[in-house]
């Protein structure tokens, strides 16, 4: 049980985890702390936290579990600030899409208290935003990655741990590396190609006749071209080296792709997309 539970930043997923702790009473009360006075008074009227706080200090004060749940490019902000005031029955955790660049923040910013700290991702989202958005069956059946360093105290992981799977998630954990990277191509890169499509085919001289013929496929390829800019330009600048790998062997790809159209290889070209379908096909059996 949660006895105050403190969200900074009450969004899609900040929003969506109080609403799914206090649909099953897991949490007493739930405060949010943010940036918008206008999002944080319809987190309230919509009943996702109980008070805003306009101060960081009083949002996290008697606080047990803290939740940073901004962008990522706000995180080593929002840390930077939390470490002078962080008591030590508190403690942290984070959503953030990126790990490296976050464990490093808390890691400067929070000093002895780094210990209290457990970075986290929950695989569950959407192209949608704000607290508006939220939903508290947003969890179920995923899977949240958790990246506890050597530091991370056993007690804090197994909190945070505890919090995930009493809504739902299937916690797993790796080191912060591995998850930018698996991560890099996983939903990093499929983001960088939605928005490139996209911005491709609106630049082309065509562009409205192109739009005007898009069916369910294009639609679907593109989905995620509607999530917010903000958040993935920050995972981007986070997760760089990762995702420059993911892109340039995706270039390789292309470019062989590229090749055997040219050279009309219908076998490569066959291979290819079988390989592919099959790998596609165990995916939905999966799910
Ligand atoms: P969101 O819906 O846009 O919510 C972010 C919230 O953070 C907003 O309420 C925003 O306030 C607030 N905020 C932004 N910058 C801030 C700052 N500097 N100080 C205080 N508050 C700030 O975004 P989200 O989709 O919930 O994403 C939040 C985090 O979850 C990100 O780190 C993201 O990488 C991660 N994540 C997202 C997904 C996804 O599919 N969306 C999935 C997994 C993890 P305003 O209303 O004032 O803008």
């Amino acid at each position: 049980m949660i006895n105050k539970l403190c969200i900074i930043g009450i969004g899609l997923i900040g929003g969506s985890l109080a609403r799914a702790l206090r649909d099953i009473g897991h949490v007493r009360e739930v405060t949010g702390y943010g940036r918008s006075v206008g999002n944080l008074r319809q987190a309230v009227e919509l009943g996702v936290i109980d008070r805003v706080e306009v101060s960081l200090v009083d949002a996290v004060r008697n606080a047990d579990m803290i939740v940073l749940a901004v962008p990522v490019g706000g995180m080593a902000e929002i840390l930077d600030q939390l470490g002078p005031v962080l008591s030590t029955q508190a403690v942290v955790t984070d959503v953030g899409s990126v790990k490296g660049s976050v464990v490093t923040a808390a890691r400067q910013a929070l000093g002895t208290r780094f210990t209290q700290f457990v970075p986290g991702h929950p695989l569950a989202g959407s192209e949608q935003s704000g607290v508006a958005a939220s939903t508290p069956d947003l969890f179920q059946g995923a899977r949240v990655i958790l990246t506890p360093e050597p530091e991370t105290d056993a007690a804090a992981l197994a909190r945070v741990q505890e919090m995930w799977q009493t809504i739902g998630a299937q916690v797993a954990t790796l080191s912060a590396a591995d998850h930018d990277r698996i991560l890099a191509a996983s939903s990093h890169l499929p983001h960088m190609l939605a928005y490139c499509l996209v911005d491709m085919v609106v630049r082309h001289d065509d562009h409205r006749a192109i739009l005007e013929c898009a069916a369910n496929g294009f639609r679907d390829t593109t989905r995620i071209a509607g999530s917010d800019p903000v958040m993935w330009r920050d995972i981007c600048l986070a997760n760089r080296e990762a995702l420059v790998a993911a892109l340039r062997q995706y270039r390789t790809d292309l470019g062989a792709l590229v090749e055997a159209i040219e050279k009309g290889d219908g076998p490569w070209l066959l291979d290819t997309f079988a390989r592919a379908k099959h790998a596609r096909d165990g995916l939905n059996k999966k799910n």
